[in-house]
């Protein structure tokens, strides 16, 4: 009878994942970055769905009317915030006005340091070859800071792009880990108010996952000494590698695409200007992600003789089967495609 017991329970969990029937939260993550951290604080006790998949670009994204059903079941949202999510008005709208969980509440931002280039002069852009240092705007959540990307999500996408001309922060924090460690403090606290029960186990996890994040941080720290100090010089297809570049002194010198996302149309003129940059500054690469078309990358990679690297992972992880399927192994792995180009 015992035997029979144990046969029928092993074939319900065959039916039901276990995760999926313990659950107490249903979360949805905008994207797989967001959601992995997620299932590392949840742990057992979530279910977490991305609503970007694996390998896409959060840039591109629309949410489909299945995705809308999917916020409305969810018992949280959680999103980067900051204006990264321009669909993100707008699904709340749609899904009955889900407050959703800002992670980048509490990170200190950085502006976007190409915006500058698009919009002075072009002659006061020729005279300042020496890239003032990037310094932090602030803390988000703040008030005042970045306060324009929070009026953009509500405005529409024209607002969007409006925002970006004046020098919004930049959402892509999480390309630093120490960043990520206080989005894992934002979603456990978010899940214990949910979920009082599990407080202690998201309190642990939580700091479980925070010494993986501290040990990440001088991983990559020791994967990039390799290269030298003139080499430490980053050209991105867009502009997401911004806090990277700061926490581990990279200069970012310039993008392909302008205005801080991957829906941005460069000129012709612009483009020249990159070409000459490249040659003036001795860029040794252009870095471009997986997610977006590489083919302006490539053009002007051919056209200045340096080296294109277009496997870097940026808005989304790798699928399973790649080489990127979780956060740290996404952090690790740019690092290390980084290393390889410059040393
Ligand atoms: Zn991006």
């Amino acid at each position: 009878m015992k035997r029979l017991m144990i046969l029928i329970v092993l074939l319900v969990m065959s039916i039901y994942p276990v995760a999926a029937a313990d659950a107490v939260l249903s979360v949805v993550a905008t994207t797989t970055i967001v959601a992995d951290v997620a299932r590392n604080v949840g742990g057992e006790r979530v279910q977490v769905t991305a609503l970007v998949p694996a390998d896409a670009d959060t840039h591109a994204f629309t949410p489909t009317p299945q995705d809308v059903a999917v916020v409305a079941d969810a018992d949280l949202l959680l999103a980067v915030g900051a204006g990264y999510e321009v669909f993100l008005g707008d699904l709340i709208e749609a899904a009955g006005d889900q407050e959703p969980v800002i992670l980048n509440i509490g990170v200190e931002m950085l502006p976007f340091a190409e915006g500058e280039h698009d919009h002075e002069a072009e002659a006061a852009a020729e005279a300042d070859h020496e890239h003032a240092a990037v310094e932090p705007v602030g803390v988000f959540g703040a008030e005042g800071v970045c306060e324009d990307a929070d009026h953009a999500h509500e405005e529409g996408e024209a607002e969007a792009d409006h925002e970006h001309e004046h020098g919004a922060c930049d959402p892509h924090t999480w390309t630093n880990p120490r960043n990520v460690a206080i989005w894992a403090a934002n979603i456990a606290a978010a899940f214990s108010a949910a979920d009082p029960a599990g407080a202690e186990v998201y309190a642990a996890n939580t700091a479980a996952y925070q010494e993986q994040l501290s040990a990440l941080d001088s991983e990559v720290a020791s994967i990039l000494a390799e290269v030298p100090e003139d080499r430490r010089i980053l050209l991105t297809n867009h502009e997401f590698m911004g806090y990277f570049a700061y926490a581990y002194g990279f200069e970012l010198v310039g993008t392909v695409i302008p205005g801080g996302t991957t829906e941005g149309n460069p000129d012709p003129q612009a483009l020249a200007e990159l070409v000459s940059l490249i040659g003036e500054e001795g860029v040794p690469a252009i870095f471009a992600e997986v997610s977006a078309n590489p083919r302006l990358a490539e053009t002007i990679a051919a056209e200045s003789g340096i080296t294109v690297v277009t496997a870097l992972y940026s808005e989304s992880l790798s699928g399973d089967e790649g080489p990127a399927s979780t956060y740290i192994d996404y952090i690790r792995y740019n690092a290390q495609m980084i290393a390889d180009a410059l040393k």
